[in-house]
This record gives C-alpha cells, sequence and structure tokens, in this order.
C-alpha cells in the first residue's frame, strides 16, 4: 500500500478526535464531552431561509468567490468592525476550506509557520502536508497569546502567524494589548497574520471578542456559520482581508476554481439571513454551562477559566493527559488527550456543548477520578 498511497497522506495521522469518537460508538450512553459542536440545532427561521432558497431554485454553482449578495453584506460588516477601505472578501466551505486555501494560497515548502501550542489540529497537518514547517510557541500555564516567545521565533523564513482567539482547545480570549503587540510585529517582519476566529460570538467576558484585524493591515480573518448557528454541516465559512492583501483572497479564489468550485450555493443563501440572526442567548447559556463545569471541577482540577469557545483545557491530576482519557473513557467520559492540540502531554480537553445534566454527571466521575491513583 506504500506505494499506492502519497507521502503527502502518508506522512499525516487519522484525526485524535475522530479515534474517540470510534470508541464512544461502544460506551452505552456515554457522557460526550469530546464534540466540537453546538448542542442546539439550527434556529427555525434560517432552516426556512435554506428550504425556500432550495424551493427558488438556488442549486447551482455560485461565483467561485460566493453569492454576491453574501459577499457584499460580508465586505460591509469588515468596513464597520475594522475600519478597512475595499475589503476583499470570499465565502469558504467552512473555515476548513478557508484554511486549505489559504495555506495553498501562501505555503512553500520550506516556509515557517508560527502556531501557540496547544494549538488546532487542523493547522499542523495541513502545513506539513504543504511542506511547510510548524514552530510551535508554548503558551503553557496560562494560555495567553505567547508575544514574547512569537518575536523570539521569527525569521527570514517565516511566512505566517496563526492567532486563534477565542481558542480551541484552550477557551483562551486574547487581550486587545496583546493582538496590538503582535500586529506591530508582523507588520515590521512583513509576516501575513492568520486569525481564526470560527468561535467569535462564543464570547463571555466582553460584548464582543477583540480581533487583531483592528490593529492589522497584514491579517486574514476566517470566519465561519458553522459554530455560531450550529450549522456546521452546511459548510460556510468566509475569509477576508484589508485592501493590503487583496492578493492572497485572489490567490484563493483561484484554488477554489480547481478544489472546492464554490461553497453550497443555498446555504449562502441562509447565510445571509444568518448574520442578521441573534445568537445571544444561546452564548448566555453556553457561559452558564461554562461556570457549571467549572464550578464542579474547582478544587479538584487544575484549568484557566476560558473567555470563550465552550472548551476547557484541563491538567491531568497525575500522569499523562493520555492516561488520564484512557481511564475518564473507561468511566464513560469522553474526552480528548491534550496531545491531540499540543507537542505536550500533560492535559486533556473537555467541551462542554451538551446538556446541563450531562455536565453534572461528567463532573461527579471526573471528581472521582482525580482522587484515584493510578
Ligand atoms: N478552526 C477552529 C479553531 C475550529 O475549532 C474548527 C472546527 N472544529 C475549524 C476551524 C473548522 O471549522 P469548519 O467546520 O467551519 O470547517
Amino acid at each position: 500500500m506504500k506505494d499506492l498511497i502519497s507521502q503527502r497522506a502518508n506522512s499525516i495521522d487519522a484525526s485524535g478526535i475522530r479515534k474517540v469518537f470510534a470508541l464512544a460508538e461502544k460506551l452505552k450512553d456515554p457522557v460526550n464531552f469530546s464534540i466540537g459542536q453546538p448542542d442546539f440545532d439550527v434556529p427555525e427561521a434560517l432552516k426556512k431561509e435554506a428550504i425556500a432558497a432550495i424551493k427558488a431554485g438556488a442549486n447551482k454553482y455560485s461565483q467561485t468567490a460566493g453569492d454576491s449578495a453574501l459577499v457584499a453584506k460580508l465586505a460591509g460588516r469588515m468596513k464597520t468592525e475594522f475600519g478597512w477601505g475595499e475589503p476583499a472578501v470570499m465565502v469558504t466551505s467552512g473555515v476548513s476550506g478557508g484554511l486549505q486555501l489559504l495555506f495553498m494560497a501562501l505555503i512553500n515548502p520550506g516556509d515557517e509557520v508560527i502556531i501557540p501550542d496547544p494549538y488546532f489540529v487542523i493547522y499542523k497537518h495541513m502545513v506539513n502536508m504543504l511542506g511547510g514547517k510548524c514552530v510551535f510557541v508554548d503558551s503553557y500555564p496560562n494560555f495567553e497569546l505567547p508575544v514574547e516567545g512569537i518575536k523570539r521565533a521569527i525569521n527570514d523564513k517565516t511566512k505566517m502567524i496563526i492567532v486563534n482567539s477565542p481558542c480551541n482547545p484552550t477557551g483562551a480570549v486574547y487581550s486587545a494589548e496583546s493582538l496590538q503587540k503582535l500586529a506591530e510585529t508582523a507588520a515590521k517582519k512583513n509576516i501575513v497574520i492568520l486569525s481564526d476566529e470560527i468561535y467569535e460570538k462564543f464570547c463571555y467576558e466582553h460584548e464582543q471578542c477583540p480581533s487583531i484585524a483592528k490593529y492589522s493591515e497584514d491579517v486574514v480573518l476566517l470566519r465561519g456559520f458553522g459554530k455560531s448557528y450550529a450549522m456546521t454541516g452546511w459548510r460556510i465559512g468566509n475569509a477576508a482581508a484589508p485592501a493590503k492583501l487583496k492578493a492572497v483572497i485572489d490567490a484563493m479564489a483561484k484554488i477554489q476554481q480547481y478544489t472546492f468550485v464554490c461553497a453550497p450555493t443555498p446555504f449562502q443563501k441562509a447565510a445571509i439571513a444568518a448574520m442578521d440572526y441573534d445568537v445571544s442567548e444561546f452564548v448566555k447559556s453556553y457561559r452558564r454551562k461554562r461556570d457549571l463545569l467549572c464550578e464542579g471541577l474547582k478544587g479538584k482540577f487544575e484549568f484557566v477559566l476560558p473567555g470563550g469557545s465552550f472548551y476547557l483545557f484541563v491538567k491531568a491530576p497525575v500522569g499523562s493527559g493520555t492516561k488520564f482519557v484512557e481511564r475518564a473513557i473507561k468511566n464513560n467520559v469522553l474526552v480528548i488527550p491534550g496531545k491531540v492540540f499540543s507537542e505536550k502531554d500533560s492535559h486533556f480537553r473537555i467541551s462542554y456543548a451538551t446538556s446541563d445534566e450531562k455536565i453534572k454527571k461528567g463532573v461527579e466521575i471526573l471528581r472521582r477520578l482525580a482522587g484515584k491513583a493510578y
């Protein structure tokens, strides 16, 4: 099989999250803390928009860069939010689609990409697949943006710095000051910043989470609809950049022609309506879930109170993250080993996008496990 499958595909390992999913199948009614998507369904009004779009015949290819009304609305939002003059915008097949296009548009073999560790899994594997080199900068134990470490990691080969706030897996929301400092550094060195803001709506301590796009002309912003409106299967995201980086969005659109072709057309129509849909009640309920979980684990586990997303990154009480996860799974609680998101194996990730009952049950089991030697 070695010859049949490309070295590129052989160079990456199957997702550690999928492995936990596979294990989950064998358990009876587990507490599933492994899933990275909201537990509510797409709001009824938005389902109606998608159905109406299908009935009205919006079933063909859209423009490569996306439905023109959606693109215009997104560009309008970037203008007001960041003061960008003429934003370059395109619609992507989820944020994953945007990541793939962006990396393909920018990374040459040997180019270095700086990634704060812990990080979202796709970055590492996609950069590696393209022959780029990941340079990880440790952000343990507080998971703040490691600006000084990033500065030290920059060299002539650095092409990109990845910022993901609110962060998966830590839930960290980076401060405006740290983002501003990083923006200044990138500007001096001519480095592109990728700001992955897929969790922007899940922001608990601010009206709106600070975005580096406010301080930088060197940023490519990726945002999505999947998490915010619980439509992860609809595969809609978007990429945007200030006029200075229009060439990057153009290159991404060119690659889209030969890969995804376009994002799903009827769901792009529904996304136009989604942009005006208020999800603050969902966000409030997720803030409450965060508090329920953190209150429950306090005293038994070490963690930093997350300011956003729906994850908590917890230190294993003894031994490695992987060992603790094996024990948790044996006790019917599905969590993800931290090493899936990190070069270290000291933590595990909890997704609290589940019912309050499951959170309470999970807390009870985890607290029991924390006290036991193994
Ligand atoms: N970025 C981050 C940080 C994520 O957590 C995810 C999804 N888990 C993605 C991107 C990909 O999102 P999408 O489903 O829109 O492709």
